[in-house]
């Protein structure tokens, strides 16, 4: 069963979701991202890759 569902998968929502995980707060199958996207990060790497902007330069 789900016990935590992030709507976005943009970098504020895989933060989140990472950050849970290492802190072992849930396990994988617990946590649900969903996004409109096929893939995590699409506006980020839309945006990036416009100005091959690879890393974020303020992490
Ligand atoms: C060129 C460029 C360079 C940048 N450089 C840096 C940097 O160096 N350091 C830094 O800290 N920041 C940087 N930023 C800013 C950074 O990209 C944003 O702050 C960050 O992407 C915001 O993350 P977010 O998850 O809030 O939004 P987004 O990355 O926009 O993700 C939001 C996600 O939510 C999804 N979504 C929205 N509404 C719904 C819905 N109703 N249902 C399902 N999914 C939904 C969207 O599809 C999207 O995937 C830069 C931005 C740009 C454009």
């Amino acid at each position: 069963m789900k016990k935590m569902i992030i709507v976005g998968g943009g970098i504020q929502g895989c933060t989140l979701a990472i950050h849970l995980l290492k802190m072992k707060k849930l396990d994988n199958h617990e946590l649900l991202i969903i996004d409109k996207n096929n893939k995590p990060l699409n506006n980020w790497r839309e945006c990036t890759d416009l100005i091959s902007m690879p890393f974020l330069r303020s992490p």
